[in-house]
């Protein structure tokens, strides 16, 4: 495969090529782990900068105190809820950006609010993004995982999976690749799950800081451009 020019995009085929290819390999991951809508919420808030494991400590902290609840979130003193959320890092940031988020989900859960379910998708990711400290990939967690709209996720992985392929330019910003995926992969929400958390599973076993192509399911479709191919012994093997 070439490397591409700033402009152009890959083929709309190729990123159903990697869906299939992840998904023989790993079967049909399901993400998110979470009993209730809310706590799906939490978990994509606390998520921001550390590990699930830490989050699910914090998640089970709320769940001890029985607060995995919008209004009982935001009746705790705010040093208590910090204290909760503090194994997963950044606990102050957090407690008050989970305090926002939970103030806009219990207005629209209030008894005479429009139903989340009858509110459009764009309005929602707009009202997300207005909140401070709420960023897209945050924003299209809750969408897709806990409002269950058909809204691609990208993340850390997805991006350096997209980069070290060579699909597209370094540069491109969030919303060109989410763009990228939302054209080219059916706007179906078990598929939009399905391939985050196969892209989840690429980047935590085989896809990261040290690549380890030669074991990952991608390695056919890495670019015969790519550094990581030359360095590694991919380039043995038949394409
Ligand atoms: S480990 Fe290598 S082949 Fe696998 S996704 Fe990363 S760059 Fe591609």
């Amino acid at each position: 495969m070439a490397k591409r020019s700033g402009a152009e995009s890959p083929p709309a085929n190729v990123a159903m090529r990697y869906y299939r290819l992840l998904k023989g390999h790993f079967g049909s991951p399901h993400w998110w782990p979470a009993q209730s809508t809310v706590e799906v919420i939490i978990g994509a808030v606390l998520t921001q900068n550390t590990n699930w494991r830490n989050v699910e400590k914090a998640i089970g902290n709320l769940a001890q105190r029985h607060c995995l609840d919008a209004v009982a979130i935001l009746a705790l003193p705010i040093g208590e809820l910090e204290q909760l959320l503090r194994p997963s890092g950044y606990f102050r940031i957090k407690a008050q950006r989970l305090r926002r988020v939970m103030a806009w989900y219990a207005q629209h859960m209030g008894a005479n609010a429009v139903p989340l379910s009858q509110i459009p998708t764009l309005n929602l990711r707009a009202e997300l993004l207005a909140i401070n400290g709420v960023g897209p990939e945050t924003a299209d967690s809750i969408l897709l995982y806990a409002l269950h709209r058909p809204v691609f996720v990208i993340d850390a992985y997805t991006r350096r999976i997209v980069h070290r392929h060579e699909l597209l330019d370094k540069d491109r910003d969030y919303d060109a690749l989410q763009q990228y995926f939302q054209q080219n992969v059916p706007a179906e929400i078990s598929i939009y799950n399905e391939y985050h958390a196969l892209i989840v599973q690429t980047g935590k076993h085989f896809c990261g800081p040290q690549p380890e192509c030669s074991h990952c399911p991608l390695r056919k479709v890495l670019p015969p451009s790519s550094q990581l191919r030359q360095m590694s012994p991919l380039k043995k093997m038949a394409p």
